[in-house]
């Protein structure tokens, strides 16, 4: 049997309508709530994802600021933007769109964001309060997963989760998001050292594929009745593609996020609700 479709499309929608509803509720008290982004040089995939998160924030009722800076700036130009920001009345939440250019240090102007206002919850501070279980901004991406699950009842207390990949913008703070008191899976951190990984993933009740190699996990990875997030993407001839080959895994999956309209849309609905809850702190 074909498995469930988790439609971050559609839930990533359901996220979008809260936010909106919340900017709504500050701008009627006289607030405005407004998202700046930092982009560096012409990468195109990068040039994409800002022009859909001014999009997305402007159609949730945001103001959008945008900071261009050429390939050729330096890392003091980048980081000098990111302070202008930090001051600025209007901006409730800033994102440095990554990767910056060759040369400069993506990290460091991540870290020059202000707490309060990071609203990719990359700051080094809020990483901190994650692994505290601490309030904060959560890094949008693993944000928009955890919400995917909790929309369509995916048991996660006593699951078994297997996350391939372990960067600090997905796979680690998505470690400790499954594995926190209260969404209580066992959580395994598979890696490019991973003996056997086709093993260690068909023990997973819970699949995260976040590599960023096409088509990589087919059946062979799979539990029967799994839930497989993909959050890979690739772009490819064939357009965007992400890591799980959907067709062969489709058949075997209990439940499965498409490549595109899976993950990538929940990580802007989570951007947007970082946003609007950093400009309600601030509000009160
Ligand atoms: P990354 O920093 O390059 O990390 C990739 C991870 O995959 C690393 O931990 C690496 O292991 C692991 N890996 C690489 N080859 C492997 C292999 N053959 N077997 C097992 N593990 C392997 O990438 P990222 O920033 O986390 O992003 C991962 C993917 O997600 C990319 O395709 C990216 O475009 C996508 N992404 C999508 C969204 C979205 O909104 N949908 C958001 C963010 C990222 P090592 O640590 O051992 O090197």
């Amino acid at each position: 049997m074909s498995a469930l479709i988790l439609s971050g499309k559609e839930v990533s929608g359901v996220v979008r309508g809260e936010v909106a509803e919340r900017v709504a509720a500050l701008r009627r008290n006289g607030r405005s709530v407004g998202l700046a982004t930092v982009l560096v040089g012409d990468d195109p995939a990068s040039k994409i994802y800002v022009r859909n998160k001014h999009r997305a924030a402007e159609a949730a009722g945001m103001l959008s600021f945008d900071r261009h800076l050429p390939g050729t700036a330096s890392q003091a130009d980048v980081e000098a933007a990111v302070v202008k920001l930090n001051a600025d009345e209007d901006v409730d939440g800033i994102i440095v769109q990554l990767p910056l250019p060759d040369g400069l240090d993506g990290e460091g102007a991540v870290e020059m964001v202000d707490p309060s206002k990071d609203a990719d919850g990359l700051h080094p501070f809020n990483l901190g309060q994650l692994v505290l279980s601490r309030p904060g901004p959560i890094p949008a991406t693993p944000g928009g997963i955890m919400r995917i699950l909790r929309h369509y009842g995916i048991e996660t207390a006593g699951a078994t989760a297997v996350i391939v990949g372990r960067s600090f913008l997905v796979g680690r703070p998505l470690a400790l998001l499954l594995g926190t008191k209260g969404v209580d899976a066992t959580v395994v951190q598979a890696h490019s050292r991973t003996p056997d990984l086709a093993g260690v993933c068909r023990d997973a009740d819970i699949l995260v594929t976040a590599v960023g190699r096409p088509n990589m996990f087919d059946e062979r990875f799979i539990k029967p009745g799994a839930t497989v997030i993909d959050v890979g993407i690739s772009r490819t001839d064939d357009g965007l593609v992400g890591d799980v080959d959907f067709d062969a895994v489709v058949e075997v999956a209990g439940a499965i996020t498409p490549v595109p309209g899976g993950v990538g849309p929940m990580t802007i609905a989570t951007l947007l609700a970082n946003t609007v809850a950093l400009a309600e702190a601030k509000n009160n």
